[in-house]
């Protein structure tokens, strides 16, 4: 038995990746009686059939620790959400969302700034200003200049990233510029991927390193929160948990209009961002109104 990693599938074969290199296997009959799926990012063990031809089966997959759905791709621990200092300006609003999606699959959320050379407006540290209290890690970075280059790559060492954010903020040029084997060409990951469209691709792990791997998706098909719940969206604004147990109605204000709320009084004086707070409430009616039309 050998154990390695699922860093592609297709059309029933998945491309295992071992110590002793990458084997072409088919998943064990059983595994589609228990209506099991194999995934990229499984820990799987193989028998290896042919040691020539790198051929092998599936005989058994380790419990995910989380799985994303749309790409479906499992055991991703990070979301490296990529905007710029420029060229497209950052948005707070878009931002949130990154955010949002990242805390409802339960990733950990570093943020990266790119294009810190062009930054001639402070946008870094607005950015810095805002999501630093909210406990995020912010992380200046530079594909032409290589500022940061290095602080990312040991944010990210040893785990599963996806590399998620708008298009034309350096996601391809930064995947380069940490791997130069990678050569994914600039503006490949988003014109491959498309914005919003139905795409048939399936995910694919590359390898940065021995232990760091990179998903070559955005980690989130589509940018709408409507599979969130109304109740539940104030629990990916983490800056405002610690509020929530002296508002009037604890767990069950949602922070709007609920009188003796802890959050607004918090946004009021200046403790939470009256823009985090603004996304929240935009997020919220937008739920509401997507829930509304399904009626
Ligand atoms: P993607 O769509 O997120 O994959 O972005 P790309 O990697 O294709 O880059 C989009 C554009 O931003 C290209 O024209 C790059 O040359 C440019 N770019 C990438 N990194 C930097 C950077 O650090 N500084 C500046 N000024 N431009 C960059
Ligand atoms: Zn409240």
């Amino acid at each position: 038995m050998l154990r390695g990693r699922i860093i592609k599938g297709v059309g029933g074969f998945y491309y295992i990746d071992t110590e002793n290199g990458l084997y072409e296997c088919k998943a064990r009959g059983i595994f589609r009686k228990e209506k099991i799926t194999p995934l990229v990012g499984d820990t799987v063990e193989i028998q290896v059939i042919d040691e020539e031809t790198k051929k092998g089966v599936i005989e058994r997959i380790f419990d995910r620790k989380s799985e994303l759905i749309r790409p479906s791709i499992s055991n991703v621990d990070t979301a490296v959400i990529i905007f710029a200092a420029k060229d497209p300006d950052p948005s707070f609003s878009l931002l949130d969302r990154f955010i949002v999606l990242a805390e409802k699959e339960n990733l950990e959320i570093i943020i990266c700034i790119n294009k810190i050379d062009s930054d001639d407006t402070g946008a870094f540290l607005q950015v810095k200003k805002t999501y630093e209290s909210c406990g995020y890690p912010i992380i200046a970075i530079s594909t032409f200049t290589g500022e940061g280059l290095g602080e990312l790559r040991e944010a990210i060492e040893g785990k599963t990233v996806v590399f998620s954010g708008p298009s034309g903020v350096g996601k391809s040029s930064i995947l380069n510029a940490l791997d130069s084997n990678l050569q994914l060409k600039t503006g490949d990951i988003s014109k491959k991927l498309g914005r919003g469209k139905h795409t048939t691709r399936h995910a694919e792990l590359l390898r940065l390193d021995e232990n760091t791997t990179v998903a070559d998706t955005p980690g989130f098909s589509s940018l709408t929160v409507n599979h969130i719940a109304e109740k539940e969206l104030k629990d990916y604004f983490v800056e405002f948990t610690k509020y929530e147990e002296d508002c009037r109605f604890f767990t069950d204000c949602i922070h709007e209009s609920e009188p003796g709320c802890a959050v607004k009084k918090a946004v009021e004086n200046g403790e939470i961002s009256l823009r985090r707070y603004d996304s929240y409430i935009q997020l919220i009616n937008e739920i509401r109104d997507s829930t509304r039309r399904y009626k």
